[in-house]
């Protein structure tokens, strides 16, 4: 009798994250649905730290579904700036602010300051079994970068144009999509994440 895939839902609306965590899934036995396919309207994201949004999200999407859940949060955090844009990356121009406008933002509140400005990508993914799973799986993953004023690259979105990652000599923008998902916080979160899923299965959730 063929096995049935763990149903896990993400708490997020976004394709390309699905689609990354998917492929990153796909050898264990993993069907990730977004929430959106089945109905579940998205969590408010309120708190002030990652974590606290991703978990948010995860015990929203879990209690709503009835599936284990993950939750995910990510931003631009810079040195100079004390730590901002931070949780209000996508709104740092605005509530309703364009990546282009937010753009514009950081390269402006960074002008008084000495370069190189120090920058990092965070993302935070939460995994629980149940709305109340004493235990969730938390995952972290960051990304070492500086802040330029020029834009260069067309990859990407967000504030991927001004993200220089010196080592590779280019911005986050100028990366192939297999590239970025190479490096990106998003993805050493996702397979941090991953990691702990197979051994958490093979002993606290059963397999
Ligand atoms: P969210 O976690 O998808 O809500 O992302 C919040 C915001 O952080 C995005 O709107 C972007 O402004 C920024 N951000 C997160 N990840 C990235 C990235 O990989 N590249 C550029 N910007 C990002």
């Amino acid at each position: 009798m063929p096995v049935e895939p763990h149903r896990i839902v993400l708490a997020s609306n976004n394709q390309g994250k699905l689609a990354e965590l998917r492929a990153l899934f796909e050898p264990w036995d993993v069907a990730l649905l977004n929430q959106a396919e089945i109905g579940i309207e998205p969590a408010a994201e309120n708190a002030p730290t990652f974590l606290e949004n991703a978990l948010t999200k995860a015990r929203h999407a879990a209690e709503r579904s009835g599936h284990p859940a993950i939750g995910d949060d990510s931003g631009l955090v810079v040195e100079a700036l004390g730590g901002a844009p931070g949780i209000y990356s996508a709104r740092f121009a605005g509530e309703t602010a364009s990546d282009a406008e937010n753009n514009v933002q950081l390269v402006e509140a960074l002008a008084g300051y000495p370069p190189p400005h120090r920058a990092m990508f965070c993302c935070v993914l939460v995994y629980l079994h149940s709305p109340n799973d004493p235990t969730p799986l938390v995952a972290h993953g960051d990304w070492h970068g500086e802040i330029v004023p020029e834009p260069r690259g067309v990859g990407g979105f967000g504030y991927d144009p001004h993200f220089l990652i010196p080592e590779l000599r280019c911005t986050a923008a100028e990366l192939s999509d297999a590239d970025k998902r190479q490096h990106s916080h998003r993805a050493r979160a996702a397979r941090s994440l991953v990691a702990q899923y197979l051994d958490a299965r093979g002993g606290r959730y059963g397999s």
